[in-house]
């Protein structure tokens, strides 16, 4: 499932083929994704121009000169490819149509814009720019990590009294937006905090020190992600998978890489999701 790093890849690398171009002709295959498109969809976004494509969690935001904004959730495997060659960024020959290919924005620069699903669990939306925040699935979201709302006075008077395990409240939309299983189990080890541990119950200062630890985490992601949008003209136009190093996900069993520490990396489920730590660096 794509977290925020993926998404935001996704957004800079969908970027130069929309912003600025215009939807020439929106291709509508079916009816809904996990919810209904909205009415007309295909005829509000044909015409329209992309004034700015905006990243809120792990929402794009496209901004159409119609004063209505394109929300696109990739869901668990949404994928989107870019073809077509606008402005020379993209080689990609079209490829023809496949299966799942549910939206198609055909823009007038020449690229392709298409969002792909089997298992639609994606959704698509569009609402007025103006009250955009309001929408039902932004308006429950807390701060973004890497913006300024999200600072070490947010995360102390968010995690004060509260019973659950740090890993859960990290998870919690509502205390910040966009986090999802891999990067808070690395923010974690980064800070040497046990997944378990209430979140009420670590201290002021541990607490705070996680700021800059999640901000770092995602933006060493968002890095990687930048690279691979640099070998895009060798990959096939699909955005936002690259290739990660992750410290503790996905590792059980695998020594752990603090110098000095001889543990290996252990696996357990929390609230049915797999949390990775070390059991000696992480208390
Ligand atoms: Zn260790």
């Amino acid at each position: 499932m794509p977290e925020l790093p993926e998404v935001e890849t996704v957004r800079r690398g969908l970027a130069p083929a929309m912003e600025g171009a215009v939807i020439a002709r929106a291709e509508v295959n079916r009816p809904d994704l996990r919810w209904p498109f909205p009415d007309r969809m295909a005829e509000r976004l044909s015409g329209q121009r992309v004034a700015q494509l905006r990243r809120r969690s792990k929402y794009i935001l496209a901004d159409l000169s119609s004063g209505e904004t394109l929300l696109i959730h990739l869901g668990m495997s949404g994928r989107m490819t870019v073809s077509g060659d606008p402005l020379g960024q993209f080689v990609h020959d079209h490829p023809m149509p496949e299966k799942h290919d549910h939206v198609v924005l055909h823009m007038d620069n020449g690229a392709r814009i298409t969002f792909n699903d089997p298992r639609r669990f994606g959704a698509m939306d569009l609402m007025p720019t103006a009250t955009a925040e309001q929408h039902k699935l932004l308006a429950v979201l807390g701060p973004e990590p890497l913006g300024n709302d999200f600072h070490e006075d947010h995360l102390i008077a968010a995690f004060k009294g509260r019973n659950t395990p740090v890993k859960s409240a990290l998870l919690d939309q509502g205390i910040v937006a966009g986090l999802g299983n891999i990067y808070v189990c690395e923010a974690l080890y980064r800070a040497r905090i046990d997944p378990r541990r209430k979140a009420g119950r670590i201290s002021a200062t541990r607490t705070a020190a996680l700021v800059p630890i999640i901000r770092q985490v995602l933006t060493d992601a968002i890095a990687a992600g930048g690279s691979s949008l640099r070998d895009f003209r060798q990959a096939d136009g699909e955005l936002g998978y690259f290739q990660h190093s992750f410290d503790v996900y996905g590792r059980e069993n695998d020594p752990c890489r603090t110098p000095g520490c001889t543990a290996t990396i252990r696996r357990i489920v929390q609230s049915g999701r797999s949390s990775f730590y070390c059991p000696t660096c992480q208390r």
